[in-house]
């Protein structure tokens, strides 16, 4: 697309020269993990060639430099989401570690038998599993709103199923699968109406559009730093300063305590509440680089790129009466495609696609019971970021040719 400089914005990611076998690497599996440009990889060496200690504890100037970054780069990400700064951003390992810290911390508590959690069939396993236990521990139920034919969030269906026993509404904002955007804030306003809260699955949604955690409102929002240009080994847990307040951390030890005798302790003020033992520094620090990576290009440059390849592949896809394309029309899904070719089983096909060079992803991607319902085992998908090129998706395309001659 025009408004990003795609030869420019390559020039950050060498990765991208690598050849296999003559092939040049076509990356297509950006909602798995996204490439590392230079300015992060540089962050995370100048961080331990010249800041590196332990942070909150040390009176010596490293371990107060490294705690000042650290802290720092909460109200960074905090910014870049729209959260009221540090106390609504709790740093983990990732969006699962996310998911759990509020299913445990708040779940565990406060759920019992007749409450009712209520998701959506395309929650990736991070949700739905998750909650699916905590319920188990609690006696709690687990509801599924529908997806439709169409790869859209059956909104009537939510509405009938959010009721005054809902206590949590879990959604993710865009399918990793189904490319689908939902619309959070009307799920937001949904849980609200029956006093329940919500929880959003930012982990597409973060690294490829404009997110806003307060004009959404929702309760709780978690994404990973890995599919944004970050490091892996952190993830944002967002949570209402009030709500955050309220709850009582569930991994203990480290900089959590405020006091700590032989038989009581007491919690560091937010988000440190949170934060057990050491926690991600390199990775946080690095993090609130990626966000300025990508706020320098314009988080509404990266959707519209990573949303017109999207949509481009699907035309392309679409010239084939033997492929299968999952979700939403290609003029309204998020940057991904996922299809299947005829019955050539995902695995082989992107096994095939290897063999140019073009990385996809195949399998269930942690949408089980979605495949299920679809009546399907697997799907390969293609999954588009700031550096890929229409030519990458041509790419693809002359790859599932040779796929299909393959097991023609
Ligand atoms: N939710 C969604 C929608 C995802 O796509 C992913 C990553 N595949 C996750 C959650 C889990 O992210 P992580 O593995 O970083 O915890």
């Amino acid at each position: 697309s025009e408004s990003l400089d795609v030869e420019r914005i390559r020039e950050d990611f060498p990765i991208l020269e690598r050849e296999f076998a003559g092939e040049q690497l076509a990356y297509l599996d950006n909602a798995a993990t996204s490439q590392t440009p230079d300015q992060v990889v540089d962050a995370i060496a100048h961080y331990y060639r010249h800041t590196n200690a332990n942070v909150h504890r040390g009176l010596h100037q490293l371990s107060q430099e490294a705690s000042i970054a650290y802290e720092d780069a909460h109200d960074r990400v905090a910014d870049f989401i729209g959260a009221d700064g540090r106390k609504e951003v709790v740093f983990g390992k990732n969006t699962t570690e996310a998911m759990n810290t509020v299913a445990y911390a708040w779940g565990l508590a406060e759920l019992e038998p007749g409450d009712e959690v209520v998701m959506t069939e395309m929650e990736h396993h991070a949700a739905l599993v998750t909650w699916q236990q905590i319920a188990k521990k609690t006696g709690a139920e687990v509801k599924y709103a529908r997806v439709d034919d169409d790869g859209y969030l059956d909104m009537d269906h939510l509405r009938e199923l959010v009721t005054d026993d809902t206590e949590m509404v879990s959604a993710v904002h865009v399918s990793n699968t189904l490319g689908t955007i939902n619309p959070v804030s009307d799920i937001a306003d949904i849980a609200h109406e029956h006093d329940a809260l919500c929880f959003i699955d930012g982990a597409q949604s973060v690294p490829h559009m404009p997110v806003d955690v307060k004009a959404m409102d929702a309760d709780f929002f978690a994404f990973s730093g890995h599919k944004m240009c970050g490091p892996t080994g952190i993830g944002v847990l967002y949570g209402k300063e009030h709500l955050l307040e309220e709850m009582q951390p569930y991994l203990y030890g480290g900089m959590m305590i405020e006091k700590v005798t032989f038989e009581e302790s007491t919690w560091h003020e937010l988000p440190w509440k949170f934060e057990a033992g050491t926690p991600p520094i390199s990775q946080g620090i690095a993090l609130a680089e990626a966000c300025d990576y990508l706020d320098d290009i314009g988080m509404e440059n990266v959707q519209r790129h990573g949303e017109a390849l999207a949509e481009y592949a699907y035309d392309r896809l679409s010239e084939f009466d033997d492929i299968d394309i999952l979700g939403p029309p290609g003029d309204d899904r998020a940057a991904l495609v996922s299809f299947n070719l005829g019955n050539v089983h995902a695995h082989d096909a992107s096994e095939i696609l290897n063999d140019f060079a073009v990385a996809v992803r195949a399998g269930d991607h942690c949408t089980q019971p979605l495949h299920d319902k679809l009546g399907i085992p697997s799907s390969t998908r293609a999954s588009f970021y700031i550096y890929n090129t229409e030519e990458e998706v041509d790419k693809l395309v002359e790859a599932l040719d040779a796929a299909r001659e393959l097991f023609a």
